[in-house]
């Protein structure tokens, strides 16, 4: 079997986009030859949507996860879908509406280790909010923090990706801003994610999505910085309310769903 192709490393703004079933697993996993799905990884979660057959039938995928390697990316469809034949081909749809708000949310965690230089313990993702925790014992006003975001969002600085060899990672160590996570290693080239004119804003390794200017993050503010330990502070970034531009009124004030916790920078862990 071919490598599958993990298109949203490319363009995190394909939403879809053909592909061919590679394999069906025993769970009834979907692999596809290529895929615009992002599966749950460095605390942003995987995609949802359908897969489109011929006929018009979807399918329905409830998730996204990575299989027992990075590599391998399996569509978890939702009970009571009929399963593809191998070498079927399908369009992708993900759920677009909720792919761009963790896009927003996860560029914003960016900016904010941009304001925050501080290691990073953890970090997750959702679709109304996203939290990063900090190895720092100083306080520091959410006021503050929240103007400081809204000029980097404001100012409009472009956001791109920047392949580089490990040996240039390992050149420049201070590249890695999470505590306990590196980057995967093997492949040869580590995935930067640029922010600004020549990366003068930051650059540092990730492998989730991302918006294409900071302006597209919207209007955020800091909800809370909870203390965590001595040496810990955890931020929770919020869209502002009524700032929301797609989806249910619900969806844009609930709770997030996806509490658990996953390591930041880690498209590998
Ligand atoms: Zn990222």
């Amino acid at each position: 079997m071919t490598p599958m192709k993990p298109l949203f490393l490319e363009d995190a703004y394909l939403s879809t986009a053909e592909a061919e079933v590679a394999g069906i697993r025993e769970d009834g996993g979907i692999v596809l030859d290529q895929t615009c799905f992002y599966a749950t990884s460095g605390g942003q979660p995987g995609d949802t949507g359908f897969l489109e057959r011929e006929s018009g039938d979807k399918i329905v995928i409830a998730g996204t996860v990575t299989g027992e390697t990075k590599a391998e990316i399996i569509h978890i469809p939702a009970p009571d879908q009929a399963v593809p034949e191998i070498g079927e081909k399908l369009v992708m749809h993900i759920d677009w509406d909720r792919r761009y708000k963790l896009m927003q949310m996860h560029t914003a965690c960016h900016l904010l280790s941009v304001i925050c230089p501080y290691p990073i313990t953890g970090a997750s993702v959702s679709e109304t909010d996203s939290r990063v925790d900090f190895d720092m014992s100083d306080t520091i006003d959410k006021a503050e923090v929240t103007t400081r975001l809204m000029e980097l969002v404001n100012a409009n600085h472009p956001i791109f990706i920047r392949w580089i060899a490990e040996a240039d990672l390992d050149a420049n160590p201070t590249l890695i801003k999470s505590k306990n996570v590196r980057p995967p290693r093997g492949q040869g080239q580590i995935r930067l994610v640029c922010i600004g004119e020549d990366s003068s804003i930051d650059s540092q390794p990730c492998g989730g999505t991302h918006v294409g200017e900071t302006a597209e993050v919207g209007e955020i503010h800091i909800g809370k910085i909870e203390k965590k330990g001595k040496e810990n502070r955890r931020f929770r970034i919020l869209f502002r309310p009524g700032a929301c531009l797609t989806g249910s009124p619900q969806r844009c004030s609930s709770v997030p769903v996806d509490r658990s916790f996953y390591t930041f920078l880690t498209p590998g862990a």
